[in-house]
């Protein structure tokens, strides 16, 4: 199994009403028409898809988590090829709270959840830059994947990955269907990975 780890916001998703792009409607967004192809290929190609969002708005008080999780369920209602969605809330580094959402593989019943991170012990935040979102997607799946990629668009995207030592691309290439991306071996990862777990 192989692991599409994704951010949002400017990298597959767009708020309609808001020229800088970020999502602040639920119901006012879009995904690229580029995004949602690339999001069907790896699909089709076996893998799963985790979108891996900052949300800091939450912490300063202009968007509610109530509204935050409605975007992230349309968000997956029009990108129904992503299995689940974290989130950190918090807008202070390091970050120290993460949200999970999704629909339930054996029920299809939505659901979200604020993650008991007693069950991480990743020495690090989960705030962007900081790597705790990735490490706690990859930790998360039920059989280690043979291959991770992270996607995003912004520097905080790159640093995260490069915390995490995991393969990135720049939004920009992976939407035009660039497969380039720095590989480094599964056994290199876990090497990584358990040193920081
Ligand atoms: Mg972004």
């Amino acid at each position: 199994m192989k692991l599409l780890l994704i951010d949002l916001d400017g990298t597959i998703r767009y708020g309609t009403d808001n020229p800088k792009g970020f999502v602040n409607n639920p119901t006012q967004q879009a995904i690229f028409p580029d995004a949602a192809k690339q999001l069907q290929s790896y699909y089709d190609r076996g893998w799963q898809i985790i979108g891996i969002s900052n949300q800091g708005g939450i912490e300063k008080g202009y968007v509610s988590l109530d509204a935050v999780l409605q975007g992230m369920r349309q968000t997956i209602n029009l990108a129904p090829q992503i299995y689940d969605i974290y989130f950190c809330p918090s807008f202070t580094p390091p970050g120290t709270e993460v949200y999970r959402c999704g629909y339930r593989s054996d029920t299809g019943a939505w659901g979200s959840l604020r993650v008991n991170l007693q069950n991480y012990p990743v020495r690090c935040g989960y705030r962007k830059p900081e790597p705790g979102m990735l490490l706690m997607a990859i930790e998360d799946c039920v059989c280690r994947p043979s291959e991770v990629l992270y996607v995003g668009d912004r520097p905080e995207d790159e640093q995260a990955a490069a915390a995490a030592n995991i393969p990135f691309m720049w939004a920009e290439n992976w939407r035009a269907g660039t497969d380039d991306y720095r590989d480094i071996s599964a056994e290199t990862l876990y090497l990584r990975l358990e040193d920081d777990l």
